[in-house]
């Protein structure tokens, strides 16, 4: 079976622990196929704009700008090293904020082209009295701002519709699609929430995007893989391409339960899986 883990982080986000090169030599060790460096991009770009980014600890939440382009040139070094051994890529997982795309893009663009793919996330959102980093344990109070976590999955789900149709905003991979459930707080009205998680993922197919079977849910207190079972069927009916991500934040989490993961995608239906270099998509078969 060919094992790819294409969502990674390591220690330069604060965050995570282990260097690129412990994640890589972690990845051989466990005769992984590839291995995706994709750790998050900085959020400083924000400081200079209208949103008010102080009110989150983004330091603790990615690298800094100055350190992009070791960051980018460390993975190119271990690419050729490690050229024999398994395959290696290159890439950011890129928090998307609406109207602040082209601030972005002067900082982005110019790695673009030594990137192998981008993952799109959205782990903050504008919350009510401020910025609201809902998957970060610390702003579990702000939940109570909300009149019930519905509203909370209705907003994620409109940013990530709006992170899709954006013109301006470039990504490749939809990150953990159901991210809002981390801390096991399930919809109320689920029909509601699912509807719009539906339309989400029309607008996905439209955009001819992918989306990643993120394991990082397992070990949270949801115990679930992001997307849940019954949103990959939907996504199976509308032929939305997927492939497996860890979202290791240690190398011991590489390829986690992707055995486990490979079999219920099996199981609804799925026979290939996305694959990327230098940003375009290829496909290999689920043996
Ligand atoms: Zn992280
Ligand atoms: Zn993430």
């Amino acid at each position: 079976m060919v094992l790819e883990d294409w969502h990674t982080h390591n220690e330069l986000c604060r965050h995570a622990e282990g260097t690129i090169q412990d994640y890589i030599n972690k990845a051989i060790e466990l005769n992984l196929d590839l291995i995706g460096i994709s750790d998050h991009f900085p959020y400083e770009y924000l400081e200079q704009s209208s949103l008010l980014i102080k009110e989150i600890p983004y330091q603790e939440y990615a690298m800094r700008l100055d350190e992009v382009d070791s960051y980018l040139s460390t993975i190119e070094e271990l690419k050729t090293k490690y050229d024999k051994k398994i395959q290696i890529r290159t890439a950011f997982e890129i928090d998307y904020f609406r109207s602040h795309e082209e601030r972005l893009r002067k900082y982005f663009e110019n790695t673009l082209d030594r990137l192998d793919y981008v993952l799109g996330s959205v782990h903050i959102l504008h919350g009510k009295s401020k910025l609201f980093a809902f998957d970060d344990r610390r702003f579990l109070s702000m939940y109570k701002e909300y009149e019930s976590i519905d509203s909370i999955y209705l907003e994620y789900y409109k940013k990530i519709q709006y992170m899709i149709k954006s013109k301006k905003f470039i990504f490749d991979i939809l990150s953990h699609f159901d991210l809002p459930k981390k801390h096991n707080k399930r919809a109320i009205n689920k029909g509601l929430v699912m509807n719009e998680a539906i339309k989400t993922l029309e607008l996905t197919k439209k955009a001819d995007l992918t989306i990643e079977i993120n394991t990082g849910g397992l070990r949270k207190e949801v115990h679930e893989q992001y997307p849940s079972e019954e949103i990959i069927k939907e996504m199976f009916n509308l032929d939305i391409p997927v492939l497996l991500g860890s979202d290791s934040h240690h190398p011991n989490d590489l390829g986690y339960e992707f055995n486990t993961i490979i079999e219920l995608l099996k199981k609804i239906g799925y026979n290939q899986l996305a694959h990327f270099n230098k940003r375009k998509r290829e496909f290999i078969e689920i043996s």
